[in-house]
Parts: C-alpha cells; sequence; structure tokens
C-alpha cells in the first residue's frame, strides 16, 4: 500500500496549483523545502495576468497563457483574489516597430488572442499623454494578480481538499519501486521517506535537478535549466500618475523576455524591468545594484521622455528558469509523462518561465489530464 497516490515536489504557484487540481480526486502531498509556499520564483515576477501574445502558436505557453487566463479571471473572481483587468499597451518607438506590432498581432491572432487593437499615436496620446508612441497595440485582457493572495486560496482549496503540507522537506532521491516511486527527502537533517504512485516536478529553479534525481539524463534530454535573472527598478511615488495602464516595448527578437515594461501593482505603484541577465553561476543571488540604473533609465525613457534618472530606485529581481540558452532558440514548457523513460506517472514540469504565473490553473488541469490514463472512471 503506498502512502499517497500523489507526490508534489515544490510549492510555488505551479505546484499549488497542481495540488488544488489534483487532491480533488487524490490523495496528495506537497513537499517543500522552505518554511513556507512561494518562497521562490512565484513572489518574485511582474504579477502580470499575459493575454497569449508571444508566445509560438501550437506551443504549450501559447495554449496553456490562453486558456489559464481566462480560468485564473475567474478564480481570482470566485476566491477574493486581488486582481485588475487593467489593460497593455505594447509600444512602438519608429516605423519599422511598426511593423513588428502587426506581426506582434498576427501572431496573438493564431493563438486565439482576438481582442487585440492597433492605435494610432493620436488617440494613443488621448488615453497615455505621457508615453511616446508612433502606434500602439492594445490589449485589453492583459491584467494584473496579487500573486500572494493566489498563492493562498491555492494553498486554501489544497487543504480543504485534504492535501497534506510538509514543509522544510528537500527532495533528495526519487526511486522507482514495483509499484510507484518512493520519495526521499532530508528534513532538518533527518531522512524521510515516502511512497507514491506518482510523482510531479515541480520545483521551478531545481527542476532539472529533481529529474536528474529521477536517474533521468538531462543534458541527453534537453533539459538543463540556465539561471536568467531579472532585475526591477520602481518609480519615485510621487510620479505614479504618469502611466494608467501597462506599459510595454516592442520585444527583443529572441524572446528571451519581453522587454523592461512598465508595469502598476494593486497599491498603484509603477514599478520597470525585468531585465535579461543569464548568470554564470546557478546562485540564487537577489541583490539589484545601483549599477544598473542607467541602463534602465535608457531603455525607459524612449517611451517615458519626462522620466529623470532620480526617479529611479532598486526594486526586487526574480531568477528565471530558462530551457533556453543565452542567444537560442524558443524553448517550450517541458510538461509530459516520463513514461518512455520507464518513468510511468513521472510527471516532469520543467523551464516553466513566464508565463507561468497566468497559467497556472491550465497548467494544473494539463496535469491532471496526463495523469487520466492511470485512473480509469
Ligand atoms: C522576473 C520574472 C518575471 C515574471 N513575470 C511573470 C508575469 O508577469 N506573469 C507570468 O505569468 N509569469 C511571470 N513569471 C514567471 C512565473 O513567476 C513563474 O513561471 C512561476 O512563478 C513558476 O512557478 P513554479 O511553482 O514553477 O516555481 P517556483 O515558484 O520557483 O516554485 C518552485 C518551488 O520548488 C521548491 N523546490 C525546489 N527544489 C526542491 C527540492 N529539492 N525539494 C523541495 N522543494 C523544492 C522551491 O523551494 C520552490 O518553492 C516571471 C518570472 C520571473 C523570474
Amino acid at each position: 500500500m503506498l502512502d499517497y497516490d500523489v507526490i508534489i515536489i515544490g510549492a510555488g504557484v505551479v505546484g499549488l496549483a497542481c495540488a488544488a487540481k489534483l487532491s480533488e480526486r487524490h490523495s496528495v502531498l506537497v513537499l517543500e523545502r522552505h518554511s513556507s509556499f512561494g518562497q521562490e520564483t512565484s513572489s518574485r515576477n511582474s504579477e502580470v495576468i499575459h493575454a497569449g501574445i508571444y508566445y509560438l502558436p501550437g506551443s504549450l505557453k501559447a495554449k496553456l497563457c490562453v486558456a489559464g487566463k481566462e480560468m485564473l479571471y475567474d478564480w481570482c473572481q470566485n476566491h477574493n483574489v486581488n486582481f485588475k483587468r487593467l489593460g497593455k499597451f505594447i509600444v512602438a518607438h519608429d516605423e519599422n516597430e511598426i511593423r513588428k506590432l502587426e506581426k506582434l498581432a498576427q501572431n496573438a491572432l493564431k493563438n486565439g488572442v482576438n481582442d487585440l487593437e492597433m492605435m494610432n499615436s493620436e488617440h494613443f496620446k488621448e488615453i497615455e499623454a505621457n508615453v511616446f508612441a508612433v502606434a500602439a497595440l492594445w490589449s485589453p485582457s492583459t491584467g494584473i494578480v496579487d500573486s500572494h493572495g493566489l498563492m493562498k486560496s491555492l494553498y486554501n482549496e489544497a487543504i480543504k481538499n485534504s492535501c497534506d503540507f510538509a514543509f522544510h522537506h528537500e527532495v533528495m532521491q526519487i526511486k522507482k519501486l514495483a509499484e510507484g516511486y518512493a520519495v526521499v527527502a532530508n528534513c532538518t537533517g533527518d531522512s524521510f521517506e515516502v511512497s507514491t504512485k506518482f510523482v510531479v516536478n515541480a520545483a521551478g529553479l531545481d527542476a532539472d535537478t529533481i529529474a536528474a534525481r529521477a536517474g533521468i539524463d538531462i543534458q541527453k534530454s534537453d533539459y538543463s535549466l540556465h539561471y536568467c535573472k531579472g532585475h526591477y527598478f520602481r518609480l519615485n511615488h510621487s510620479k505614479s500618475g504618469l502611466i494608467k495602464h501597462l506599459i510595454y516595448p516592442v520585444p527583443p527578437e529572441k524572446h528571451e523576455g519581453v522587454g523592461i515594461h512598465a508595469t502598476i501593482d494593486l497599491d498603484g505603484a509603477v514599478k520597470f524591468g525585468p531585465d535579461i541577465h543569464y548568470l554564470d553561476e546557478r546562485k540564487c543571488d537577489y541583490n539589484v545594484t545601483d549599477e544598473l540604473i542607467e541602463k534602465f533609465y535608457k531603455s525607459v525613457a524612449r517611451y517615458l521622455p519626462s522620466l529623470q534618472l532620480s526617479d529611479l530606485s532598486p526594486d526586487q529581481s526574480g531568477i528565471r528558469p530558462k530551457l533556453q540558452p543565452i542567444g537560442g532558440d524558443f524553448r517550450d514548457f517541458v510538461i509530459c509523462d516520463e513514461k518512455d523513460k520507464n518513468l510511468p506517472g513521472f510527471i516532469n514540469l520543467i523551464g516553466i518561465e513566464s508565463p507561468g504565473l497566468t497559467a497556472c490553473l491550465a497548467i494544473g488541469k494539463y496535469v491532471e489530464k496526463l495523469l487520466s490514463p492511470y485512473s480509469p472512471e
């Protein structure tokens, strides 16, 4: 007799969304190395509910973002999580960027995002008087969410469904049994072993480490993660009235990120970021130095010309778990049952960078579907 149906490794927003969903029908244990949920990437992001504009049509990123966005708005509404359907503009700086906006609009349409509107500079100026653009693409379904409130609601839902959580438990080993798996965790120096039918690896920045601990050759499978830091700078509070919606530049070609954008949080504070900074070492250094201020100023002043250097001060940072190496091509989320690697019911979630927050509920549903062949009605 196995202890649990499902063990989920990691209590970030994705692990929590999987826990809330899977605990509807299964006994579930979540193992998390920190003292609480959401201590890593899930609390270090832009808190934007993405529309699904940028991603390669047909990719999991595109499909799960578009589906997840609506699921997330509904969830927030029904679970009293703070959110705002604020809308965003992607702004073109010159004629060449207008063509890029048109391409983005076509891409979005292929992803099922059919509410975008191209605006000329006069129309745009009436809405965002302080932002420079020769044209702008309006996305009304983009929004912002209280990520901590969201995680709390997912945690509460899982608890309501009798899901167990073991904090301070770092997973060190996954052993395949004749049926299911034994998961070995380190709990403040003591070893703890528990058995399960299925494993969901939602370990974020260490999802590749967990895959390796289950015996997968991560080099051969192309699962190795690159740490890509994104810094933020905040705008002096007295200037927060400068923008009314989220403002994004045209993204860089390689889609390593969506450009240093302006987000407004639920309290009305404005922050700019994240930039793209691949780390040489896999270390979670969240420091934000003043030295980056010039780079941020130059980038933001392109669309916010009245900005002064002194309006900016260092804010938070986050680290993206990227499958895409520096300068490499688009990589999709890896979300799969590793049955072909002789690990049936071991579900890997690797490279869950943006739009992972937006897509979390759709990811939970997708994982449930991957497990459904094992539990016929
Ligand atoms: C700068 C930045 C901006 C972003 N902006 C947005 C945005 O605006 N909108 C959006 O949709 N997405 C955004 N994202 C992406 C989003 O934040 C992530 O996709 C999402 O938070 C991933 O959640 P997760 O649960 O997979 O990972 P995490 O939040 O990293 O959780 C993984 C958990 O696994 C635990 N863990 C790891 N190893 C072990 C182990 N061995 N044993 C036990 N526990 C372990 C960790 O402690 C952690 O708690 C952004 C990301 C970054 C970095």
